[in-house]
């Protein structure tokens, strides 16, 4: 049996022998029609509604951030954050060169620019300590203002995103953020129902961004949330993302260029609904990943990735780390793409992309070896129950 085929027996071992097994698929099994339809029946679907305000404060609830304001898209909930910190045009904002595009853009929405920043590999995340030895090398601080050497723009935030689910280490890159005086924004769109010690990811920065897209752990169709501790800036996201409009029984007065951002009151009601099942959902894909953790026990040629020790992961997209390179890979995603499971690689590199080719950037060796080796494998919540009656049978 070639490595692959071997690979492909152990997910068999955890998925079972289902023809087709989606990558991760969303789960309404709990109150979602019932809201949707309330919704409907209201006549209130759209951008104002009870849902709204109830889909927020269980937000902050459960993350235990001080507001939650819902936006129509987790890219939204980033380009608020960045407007937020006061991310001007010309300023830099440093973010990782291993995400998903979203990350990217929205700094380009600003039109400031990204400035990429290298991983590590027990995080999958941005590397807090090999950030600070870079900017102590580049970044001049004048009254209180980052400024990069080499480009003389100022760099204004960074954005660390918990890749897959696992964090980020925080606490030396809150740190950083100190030292040079940088906003910490966290791109949390795939970590909501994740921890850094004890705390919910997203609520450690000044800001922080959810995604409810339909591949993420909870789904509103689409939709995301503008997470913080600060009142003030919660409602300052609020009433940018409402338009900019001064509230006021009939007159429209807006006074500045808001943005039409807010979440439909439909999309609400549903995230209401996946929000009650998210702890029950959440442990389910931890359950799923102790299954891959044993199933690739020994395995030589493919190691599942675990979370940090510091943290509490969501497991929303189970990972295989599959060294050898890029041919050895390909060769494992045709095999198991052949046997019917979904499987695909990382993002290429942000800075690999024709729209930011050139852009500034550190040494980005652990970046592009992670690139060439993470493999994400069906990580569906409901598995985890039919791998536990196959073991129990
Ligand atoms: C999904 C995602 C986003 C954006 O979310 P949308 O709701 O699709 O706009 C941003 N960053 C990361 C890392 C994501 O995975």
């Amino acid at each position: 049996m070639d490595a692959a085929q071997d690979i492909v027996r152990r997910l068999r071992l955890v998925v079972g022998d289902a023809a087709q097994v989606a990558l991760h698929e969303p789960e309404f099994q709990g109150r979602e029609k019932e809201y949707v339809s309330d919704c409907v029946q209201s006549g209130w679907v759209s951008s104002v509604g009870k849902y709204v305000d109830r889909f927020e404060s269980m937000l902050a609830e459960y993350t235990g951030a001080k507001r939650a304001v819902a936006v129509v898209n987790g890219t939204a909930a980033l380009h608020i954050s960045l407007k937020l910190c006061d991310v001007q045009p010309g300023d830099e904002v440093l973010c990782p060169a291993l995400s998903f595009v979203a990350t990217a853009n929205a700094i380009s929405y600003c039109q400031a620019i990204p400035h990429f920043v290298d991983s590590e590999r027990y995080t999958l995340g941005l590397d807090p300590r090999k950030l600070d030895g870079y900017l102590r090398k580049i970044v001049t601080l004048r009254n209180g203002v980052a400024w990069n050497r080499l480009s003389r723009r100022r760099i204004r935030a960074v954005i660390p995103m918990h890749t897959l689910g696992h964090p980020v280490d925080l606490d030396p890159l809150v740190e950083v953020c100190e030292r040079f005086k940088i906003a910490l924004v966290e791109d949390a769109a795939e970590s909501l129902g994740t921890y850094y010690k004890q705390r919910h990811t997203g609520t450690i920065g000044r800001v922080g961004a959810l995604s409810f897209n339909g591949n993420k752990i909870i789904t509103t169709g689409g939709g995301g949330a503008i997470l913080t501790n600060d009142d003030a800036l919660a409602d300052r996201a609020k009433h940018l993302t409402t338009t900019a409009k001064r509230a006021h029984r009939w007159e429209y007065v807006h006074d500045e260029v808001g943005f039409n951002y807010r979440m439909p009151n439909l999309n609400a009601a549903l995230g209401c609904a996946q929000l009650e099942r998210l702890p029950e959902m959440r442990a389910r894909k931890r359950a799923l990943a102790l299954q891959f953790a044993s199933a690739f026990a020994g395995c030589n040629d493919a190691k599942f990735f675990i979370e940090p020790q510091f943290g509490e992961s969501n497991y929303w997209l189970n990972a295989l780390l599959v060294p050898g390179g890029k041919v050895v890979r390909d060769h494992v995603l045709a095999t198991s793409h052949e046997s019917g499971l979904m499987t695909r690689p990382v993002w290429d590199l942000l800075p690999d992309l024709p729209m930011y080719q050139g852009h500034p950037q550190m040494d980005l060796t652990v970046a592009r070896s992670l690139q060439k080796e993470v493999i994400n494998i069906p990580s569906s919540a409901r598995l985890a129950a039919s791998a536990a009656e196959r073991q129990a049978a």
